[in-house]
């Protein structure tokens, strides 16, 4: 038993959904549980509609006819009989929408969230898997919010391993006793009272792991865009390689520290039953990609991961007391209250410096609070350059018309937080 996961840009159009079917062509008989994402920039659409359900930022109704339009026009290139049951089927799905962004809302936001862009997701398989139907490629569609199953954390859901892993007992296993491939969503799970959850963005390699880790797979293959795991982004960097071999260990590293290859979560689960990931072209599936399994050997080549919009905040007591682990513990507990992620920090006797995404509105709303007890200060428009393996020679390279702001050195990985250097 394999698990595949397809992301957005893999079925961004019909030429994209018949690829696919390219791809499983090749493993012909196999058994396969089918992770896949909304369509294209499908997401983003939804989570548009969703604020313009909530906030009125736009007309919420004339969103959805967007998105409603750019699924049908896909649909009509795979599917010319008007009469194919996927147009009725569809057209109820986006009643279900209309629906729900016709009266006020009666929740807070991330649960209306959830509730409108998980839809993305329900759509695109639908989608997919009525083609592979109609081509041969006899599967099912499964509903991942019967089968993961995570609290109501709306918009990050927390998955209940436990009660997911009997779900999948139940309800998946028994499907391959007479069908090769099953289809479902990734992103999307369900509360103990059927709403619906999504597990956070890009989250739907996170479900191909949960599924692999509960089902006991063999292996798991992410389809992606690119040959497979990179040494650096080729939006920032014109020189990148391929690496063909991955420990778990310097995938979590990798991804923790912003690479967006693979979502972060992705990992665990796969280590913890040491299931090997694959990271493949679905442009090229014939190549090898890279793989991610157990393994002591460090790469041999540095690793590079680049974020910008960074902001600096420094907090400082107002009295000149040291930070002390009770000053700390406060911090800490405004950046979860403001659901703040911290991607680096720095301890200093009278300062505790902290580098952050900077996502305006979260970040207002801690500086407002962390103002009342402290004496704060920050700095935006920082880039955030991490190189793991790295040698002083790159760090040189890289920082040279830079400005440091901030540093952090360990074994095997430097972090800067710097700005361009003013040219005088
Ligand atoms: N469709 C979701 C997103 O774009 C989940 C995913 O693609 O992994 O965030
Ligand atoms: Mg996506």
């Amino acid at each position: 038993m394999q698990v595949f996961k397809f992301g957005g840009a893999s079925v961004k159009d019909a030429e994209g959904v018949k690829n696919v079917a390219e791809v499983l062509k090749q493993f012909h008989g196999q058994k396969i549980t089918i992770v896949i994402s909304a369509m294209g920039k499908m997401t983003n659409a939804l989570e548009r509609l969703a604020n313009s359900f909530f906030n009125k930022t736009e007309n919420a109704e004339s969103v959805l006819e967007e998105i409603k339009k750019y699924h049908l026009d896909i649909c009509q290139q795979l599917f010319p009989s008007a009469s194919h049951s996927i147009y009725t089927d569809l057209e109820n799905t986006f009643v279900e929408l209309y629906w729900a962004i016709e009266d006020e809302p009666t929740h807070g936001f991330d649960f209306e969230y959830d509730q409108i862009v998980s839809m993305g997701e329900v759509i695109s398989t639908k989608i997919v898997s009525a083609y592979l139907n109609d081509i041969g490629l006899t599967n099912k569609w499964i509903d991942a919010r019967g089968i993961i199953q995570t609290d109501n954390t709306y918009r990050e859901g927390k998955v209940d391993f436990e009660l997911t892993e009997s779900l999948v007992k139940r309800d998946l296993i028994p499907v391959f006793n007479s069908i090769n491939i099953i289809i479902t969503q990734g992103f999307i799970g369900g509360t103990s009272e059927n709403f619906t959850t999504t597990l956070g963005r890009e989250g739907s390699d996170y479900t191909a792991s949960i599924l692999a880790y509960c089902l006991n797979a063999e292996n798991v293959t992410i389809w992606k865009d690119v040959p497979g795991v990179l040494n650096a982004d080729p939006k920032w960097f014109s020189h990148t390689k391929k690496i063909d071999e991955l420990s778990y260990h310097d995938a979590i590293e990798l991804t923790y520290y912003g690479a967006t290859v693979i979502h972060p979560k992705t990992i665990k689960p796969l280590q913890n039953k040491n299931i090997p990931l694959y990271v493949k072209s679905f442009i090229k599936p014939k190549e090898k990609g890279t793989v991610i399994r157990d393994g002591e050997k460090r790469l041999n080549i540095p690793s590079y991961i680049f974020k910008i919009d960074q902001v600096l905040i420094s907090i400082q007591p107002k009295d000149f007391s040291f930070i002390a682990e009770d000053n700390l513990s406060d911090i800490f507990e405004l950046f979860s209250k403001h659901g703040v992620k911290i991607n680096l920090m720095q301890l200093s006797a009278i300062s505790f410096s902290v580098c952050c995404d900077n996502n305006v509105e979260k970040i207002n709303a801690l500086v407002t609070e962390l103002q009342n007890q402290f004496k704060v200060l920050y700095n935006s428009g920082l880039e955030l350059m991490t190189v793991r393996y790295y040698t002083q020679e790159i760090i040189d390279i890289l920082t040279s018309q830079k400005i440091i702001l901030l540093e952090q050195r360990s074994r095997y990985t430097v972090q800067m937080v710097m700005k361009n250097e003013i040219a005088e």
